[in-house]
């Protein structure tokens, strides 16, 4: 396996492979690589002939006050889970290779970055997108794999590329979880013990809102008064940040459940801030 922490050094990787017809594949990442992660690495494995896996925690894309110093760094390991799911190549720069120069260009998606997450945490998509870029253009990819747990993330990322006429193709991967329902993510690692035992709430109201809303087709509001009602019930010390229902394109709320939606929450549970999302179809099984 390469390991690369230069943008010309993963470029002349990159550019071998495709002397040698290749097609090429990237994962991008934040590192403290998990089961999440392997699952895209073990679809990016079978989807493309050379794949790189990048690894960078993006100062961009953090807020004043959010946890990038805290945010769990293990490269060892994440290098031995590389090598041992068939990674090609592990692109591991560092801020200053990315930002050689303060940039003076941001990509921002307009409109679906508004609501969700993009509401609460200003500026976060706007340093996503512009990373996500940059790496597509390092490393051009043919296809890129990104995890349905950051449903918002993936909707964003397909309409830059779309907008930008980037020659990628964006695959989403479902969410990997824990026995319990929790989705697998680096910040659970913040959780006490307590905290630990109150997390798989969220995934719980999330399928019965799914279930309700299959069963009955309930207005919207009703199934965010249950889902806020579950939480509050099964996670007491959990701070709701949003509980949404919203079309799974345009990321707008919806008022009725009689059409294909996403319910999407973020919770902040002690130092955690979780997030999850369950996509239900439409009454005929329209997607
Ligand atoms: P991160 O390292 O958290 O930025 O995540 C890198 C990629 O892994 C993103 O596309 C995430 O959506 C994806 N990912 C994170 N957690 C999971 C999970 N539990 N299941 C599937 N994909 C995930």
């Amino acid at each position: 396996m390469d390991v690369e922490q230069t943008i010309e050094g993963i470029r002349s990787r990159v550019a071998d492979a495709r002397k040698a017809g290749k097609t090429v594949g990237l994962v991008p990442t934040m590192g403290a690589l998990h089961a999440g992660h392997h699952a895209l690495i073990a679809a990016g494995r079978r989807g493309c002939d050379y794949l790189v896996v990048s690894i960078f925690v993006n100062p961009t894309q953090f807020g004043p006050g959010e946890d990038y110093e805290a945010y769990p760094r293990t490269p060892e390991e994440d290098l031995a889970a590389c090598e041992r799911l068939g990674t090609d190549a592990v692109f591991a720069p560092s801020a200053e290779e990315m930002y050689a120069e303060t940039p003076r260009t941001t990509v921002h998606v307009a409109h679906l970055t508004d609501t969700l997450c993009g509401r609460r945490r200003p500026g976060h998509f706007d340093g996503v997108c512009t990373v996500v870029a940059k790496l597509l253009n390092i490393v051009r990819p043919d296809t890129a794999w990104f995890g349905q747990k950051d449903y918002q993330q993936s909707v964003v990322a397909r309409r830059m590329v779309r907008d930008l006429n980037l020659p990628v193709s964006i695959a989403v991967c479902p969410t990997v979880r824990e026995e319990d329902g929790l989705a697998v993510s680096s910040r659970n690692a913040y959780l006490t013990p307590n905290q630990r035992r109150q997390a798989p709430a969220l995934y719980a109201a999330l399928r019965k809102a799914e279930e309700t809303i299959r069963r009955d087709r309930p207005p919207a509001e009703d199934v965010i008064t249950a889902v806020r009602d579950h939480l509050r019930a099964q996670a007491p010390e959990g701070q709701v940040d949003y509980v949404q229902i919203v079309d799974p394109e345009t990321l707008a709320d919806v008022e009725t459940t009689d059409r294909p939606v996403v319910v999407a929450l973020a919770v902040r549970l002690g130092k955690a801030r979780l997030i999850d999302n369950v996509k239900v179809d439409g009454p005929t099984g329209s997607t």
